[in-house]
């Protein structure tokens, strides 16, 4: 087993090394400005017939109908009229008697008709609420969550260190012993242990990215795994009783025995905690809430299925085959380093952003700082 811990002598010490956050890769609905419409306004000549024209319009054509309901109906003298492509080919006039407005408010309403541009649907983050304002008034439910994904408030100074730990793990795996493949580890966020550890092995089969080949490891922790026969030299040897001091569960058949041996020979990692917890009954995977199923809870609940609740630390971002995978084995948080060609997480699109997809992973992209 000491055949894997060869080393070069001179190595960065983990205090020494940049720091690396994660920033939430959010889908375009949070991270872009929402789309325009074109809309009619009205100016009317004195406040005290905005009550009366309120009355009429918000029966007769109201905001909700137009899908407009984020919008609020009056700024000042100005009313909310309609999208300008609502009209069909008719004038403004002729379309307010169409929806049956009373003579007496359809001429109050075209005395001074004029348009302009506002937002087409609701704004998601504060940011987007305050553009939105400055075109016309309009209603914003802040989420919290969101808004610390988008501001990078969301983890802790905590959490922020064992993410560098565990980056700095994937990448003295890749260096020192996997010669820069693409590297993976697997989390349970509930014990900060790793479940699984992988790397890229594309010279056995093309479908054996790392994100691929980390999600069949994770499988092993579950007694299952595709390519049992492929991988079984690399699970051999595993002496547990080096493992007893930092072993959180007693799964630790997702990591390969040289990486099992490096970590626990290495000072540098005697902090990272190992095992996956095995398994529970069948029939209470079954009765999960399947809507729910990445969520951290059922994790605690039902015990592990798939990746469900499960982080994935990578070195590069996924391409499609992978982040599909990911998808498919329903882990909740997907972290990557650097950005690939092919990426199918920011570089070339936003799979997670894909609303039709039965389950959605969040992403963050890891950059290092150097203070
Ligand atoms: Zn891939």
């Amino acid at each position: 087993m000491t055949e894997y811990i060869c080393r070069p002598t001179k190595r960065i010490k983990l205090n020494e090394s940049p720091k690396w956050y994660a920033y939430a890769i959010l889908t375009d609905e949070y991270a872009k400005e929402p789309p325009l419409v074109k809309v009619y306004l009205s100016k009317l000549e004195n406040k005290r017939q905005i009550s009366r024209v309120m009355q009429e319009l918000s029966k007769l054509l109201p905001v909700e109908q137009m899908k407009l309901q984020h919008l609020k109906r009056v700024r000042q003298q100005d009313i909310l009229l309609f999208k300008m492509n609502d009209l069909n080919g008719q004038t403004v006039t002729e379309y307010l008697v169409s929806v049956g407005l009373s003579a007496e408010i359809v001429e109050l309403l075209c005395k001074n008709i004029h348009e302009t541009d506002v937002f087409a649907s609701a704004p998601m983050l504060r940011w987007q609420y305050e553009l939105a304002q400055l075109r016309w008034p309009c209603k914003f439910h802040p989420d919290k969550y969101m808004e610390s994904l988008n501001e990078g408030s969301i983890f802790s100074e905590k959490q922020r260190n064992f993410h560098t730990k565990i980056l700095y793990l994937l990448n003295e795996i890749s260096s020192e012993l996997e010669n820069n493949k693409p590297c993976g580890i697997c989390i349970d966020p509930r014990t900060n242990a790793v479940v699984a550890l992988a790397t890229s092995r594309t010279t056995i089969s093309p479908l054996m990215h790392c994100p691929t080949v980390l999600i069949d490891f994770v499988a092993r922790s579950q007694g299952g795994g595709a390519w049992q026969k492929e991988f079984l030299h690399e699970f051999q040897n595993v002496d547990e009783n080096l493992f007893n001091k930092n072993k959180i569960n007693p799964s630790m058949s997702g990591i390969p025995s040289h990486y099992l041996h490096f970590i626990r020979a290495d000072k540098r990692f005697e902090d990272i905690k190992i095992g996956a917890e095995p398994p529970r009954s069948k029939t209470m995977i079954e009765s999960a809430d399947q809507t729910a199923l990445s969520s951290v809870g059922n994790l605690e609940k039902y015990g592990p299925y798939l990746c469900t609740g499960y982080e994935m630390f990578l070195s590069q971002e996924p391409c499609l085959m992978c982040a599909m995978a990911l998808v498919h084995s329903r882990v909740r948080r997907v972290y990557f380093q650097k950005r690939s060609k092919n990426g199918a997480l920011v570089s070339r699109l936003k799979l997670h952003s894909v609303k039709e997809l039965n389950h959605h992973y969040e992403v963050f992209e890891c950059k290092e700082i150097c203070s």
